[in-house]
């Protein structure tokens, strides 16, 4: 039987006054695995309230630092023992392979852990500005964070926001992707258990346009950080103009992937196929444009479509899957049509293009590693997110011409250059417009160092120290250390 979601508010599992519920598919055989509730406006609008109300009670906020930091060390280690039940949950509810929800649950843990070490180590500042005056400069808590996640890392996004709200005091409330709830559920199951005290966090699942958007608006909200598409991000931006709240915005990419014909070819073939086909393209900072040099263009392109053709798509179950399920199948027409208008605007198919339904997957969602070529600039699967499976190879002449075609672009979330020449590598990869980017590598990072874009692709920054700073106000306390009065009035 699928199981029954709730709502957590205030530290209680609450059933939804809306008996309307949303199906939660299994993407790979579109089996119910679980039955969602939809929270009405007003439900989203008290769970606030609770935030609120605790926040300024101080029971989390006014706790010490190694306090704070041993409840998200306690979360950190339960999701370490439910570490096998997270990565289920997250394959069957999104489609993922194996090895994609292992490195998430994995990362989420360390995410956990990072942000407990660094509340012991985040420190204010201290000036002397004169003998007369001396300078705090404190940071604390912005108060109540409204937290809207995407579905495509369920566990990772809401993770990312959660450990760094926490970590700087703040209560919050989360909103995971209306299809893609259970990892969500499953970290709220194990901060009930934890010592976090009751009403500090809040889990509310609904629409984006209801639950999402009231949260967007709501004056007792202080900062609403989302991740998701950039029209979305927009509407958010909107919202938050009502008391001009704080705004962290994670959008969509359309990210250029360079290969100079220096590049070791080995290298650059399986990092561009890993940096388009992981996690099926469902992944904001893709490597979706591959721009390569003409001296090895034919070559690349040859070897690239013969592995693409190689990679076994299927369900995210069983471990001989490589490429896993598109997460919906709204998504996988949206994905289909953009290989229709490929297509039409006379890009080269290479390989691909295809809904896969051999081997049982026609009860599930999935699509072929996908390959153009031949395609110009003005192309829309150059210019928009396809946000799938498919990877349009551009052919480039010199350096000059690349960093241009590279920042013809809307977004600047991400980018990556393959070349044995160091000193070109770090030349072309300073002139690329994204905040995410590499040399000789494509998707490798480290939960230390920020995360977010440049142009479209989002305000702000995720991870690190940075993530941090997203839930802090920053305040100056001036210390007169002068007897004397200044006597401005004599
Ligand atoms: P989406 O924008 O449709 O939805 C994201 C979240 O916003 C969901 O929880 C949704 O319910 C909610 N929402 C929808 N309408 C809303 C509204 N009017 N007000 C408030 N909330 C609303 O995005 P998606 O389809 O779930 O995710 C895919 C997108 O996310 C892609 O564009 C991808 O690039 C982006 N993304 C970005 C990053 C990043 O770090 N930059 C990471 C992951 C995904």
């Amino acid at each position: 039987m699928a199981k029954e979601l709730k709502l957590y508010i205030n530290g209680k599992w609450v059933d939804s006054s809306n008996p309307e519920k949303q199906d939660i598919l299994n993407p790979a055989n579109q089996e119910v695995i679980a039955k969602s509730p939809l929270a009405t406006v007003e439900e989203t609008e008290e769970a606030i309230k609770i935030a609120k109300l605790t926040f300024e009670s101080g029971v989390w906020s006014e706790r010490s630092p190694l306090e704070r930091s041993t409840v998200l060390l306690q979360i950190a280690e339960k999701m370490e023992e439910h570490l096998e039940d997270i990565i289920e949950l997250e394959i069957q509810n999104n489609g993922k392979t194996r090895r994609e929800a292992q490195s998430d649950a994995t990362g989420a843990v360390y995410t956990f852990r990072f942000y407990a070490g660094l509340l012991n180590n985040h420190k204010g500042q201290i000036y002397e500005y004169s003998e007369k005056l001396q300078t705090m400069i404190v940071k604390e808590p912005m108060g109540v964070a409204g937290l809207i996640v995407p579905w495509n890392y369920p566990l990772l996004m809401s993770v990312w926001k959660i450990a760094p709200a926490l970590a700087a005091g703040n209560c919050i409330l989360l909103k995971p992707a209306e299809i893609t709830p259970m990892t969500a559920v499953k970290v709220f199951e194990i901060i009930d258990e934890s010592d976090l005290p009751k009403g500090v966090a809040q889990l509310i699942m609904g629409s984006g346009s209801k639950v999402g958007q009231a949260i967007a608006e709501s004056d007792d909200v202080d900062v609403v950080s989302f991740t998701g598409s950039t029209a979305v991000g927009r509407n958010i931006m909107q919202a938050a103009a009502g008391n001009l709240k704080k705004v962290s915005l994670e959008l969509g990419g359309k990210s250029p992937n360079i290969i100079f014909d220096d590049a070791n070819l080995e290298t650059a073939i399986t990092y561009s196929l890993f940096g388009i086909f992981m996690g099926s393209g469902q992944v904001c900072s893709s490597g979706s444009r591959i721009l390569v040099q003409e001296g090895i263009f034919d070559d690349f392109v040859a070897e690239y479509v013969k592995r693409a053709k190689g990679i076994k798509v299927g369900p995210g179950n069983d471990e001989n899957s490589q490429m896993g399920a598109i997460v919906s199948e709204k998504h996988m027409e949206k994905i289909l049509n953009y290989i229709q208008i490929g297509k039409e605007e006379g890009a080269t198919l290479e390989c691909g293009g295809n809904r896969i339904e051999r081997d049982g997957m026609h009860r599930g969602f999935f699509i072929e590693p996908t390959v153009f070529t031949d395609v110009t600039s003005d192309m829309r699967i150059v210019r928009e997110e396809i946000f799938g499976p498919v990877v349009a190879i551009q052919k480039f002449k010199d350096e000059a011409e690349v960093i241009r075609i590279a920042n013809d672009t809307e977004y600047g979330l991400a980018g990556a250059v393959f070349s044995k020449d160091q000193n070109k590598a770090m030349r072309v990869i300073k002139k690329v417009r994204a905040g995410i980017t590499w040399i000789n590598a494509y998707h490798l990072t480290n939960i230390q160092a920020p995360w977010g874009g440049y142009k479209q692709s989002g305000i702000g920054r995720s991870l690190g120290t940075f993530g941090m700073d997203e839930y802090q106000e920053v305040k100056q306390i001036n210390i007169n250390l002068e007897t004397k009065p200044i006597q401005w009035f004599e």
